[in-house]
């Protein structure tokens, strides 16, 4: 049995600690602050590690080396890491797996918003952690990747269960939410769920994490091969939709 413990961090980020009981293990899910990671691991009663960065950004993989001098976690993700500090203890790709105790996460690869991201999935466990590729009717901005990439990337976090459970990084779901119905106004799943959102954000809880069902049903992101005759794309590829949806958000 893994537990989860999600909390907030800097200004809209999420932290994750990842615990398996049987072994003692216990991940970090990027490091966005490392104060705040001791402080919920010490909380919790759990040594951390590992670390499992999905991105070289500052708000995810900032707190490795700080969490590693007070833990010794040994630090995994991509090699991208390395530009902002020192490189991962192990570099993985789209095909490795990742353990925590017996229980397996697979490394996909999900380059777009950077090159190098990736997400961790445990298929059994039905659960990703997705960083800044996907958000709750979101994705990632795509500072260094092209469209054709991120479709690519998003298209297979789609091939996962309907029910799995994803945790993105960032509650950005208000105003992602805003731009979603400005683009698919007439979704009435989309409707429906600005209603679950305003409850959950007016009690001060959290819109992560969220179904594959929920963001398949909303997230125009996903959405745009359905949108393509509103955005003024009709008969263009699905990825070009894609980046059409993306260019607006961008200056929504
Ligand atoms: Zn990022
Ligand atoms: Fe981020």
């Amino acid at each position: 049995m893994i537990h989860i413990r999600q909390f907030p961090c800097l200004k809209d980020n999420y932290g994750f600690l990842v615990h398996d009981d049987a072994s003692g293990e216990t991940a970090a899910i990027d490091t966005p602050d490392a104060d705040a990671y001791l402080a919920e691991a010490r909380a919790a009663g759990w040594r951390i590690t590992q670390i499992w960065n999905t991105h070289w950004h500052p708000d995810h993989a900032g707190g490795n080396a700080a969490i590693k001098a007070a833990t010794g976690a040994v630090v995994i993700g991509p090699s991208e890491v390395s530009r902002i500090g020192q490189a991962p203890d192990r570099i993985v790709d789209e095909g490795d797996t990742v353990a925590l105790g017996a229980h397996a996460a697979r490394v996909l690869d999900v380059g777009g918003h950077t090159l190098g991201h990736i997400a961790f999935v445990f298929d059994a466990e039905k659960i990703a952690f997705v960083g800044d590729a996907l958000f709750a009717m979101g994705c990632g901005r795509l500072f260094e990747g092209t469209p054709q990439q991120m479709w690519t990337s998003l298209t297979k976090l789609t091939q996962l269960p309907d029910d799995a459970t994803l945790y993105c990084a960032h509650e950005y779901t208000e105003s992602n939410l805003r731009f979603a119905l400005s683009v698919d106004p007439d979704n009435a799943a989309l409707q429906a769920r600005a209603i679950e959102v305003k409850t959950l954000r007016d009690a001060g809880k959290p819109t992560v994490p969220m179904t594959l069902a929920q963001e398949k049903a909303t997230n125009p992101f996903l959405r745009a091969p359905l949108l393509k005759e509103r955005i003024g794309k009709p008969g263009a590829a699905d990825w070009e939709a894609f980046g059409k949806v993306r260019e607006m958000k961008d200056n929504f």
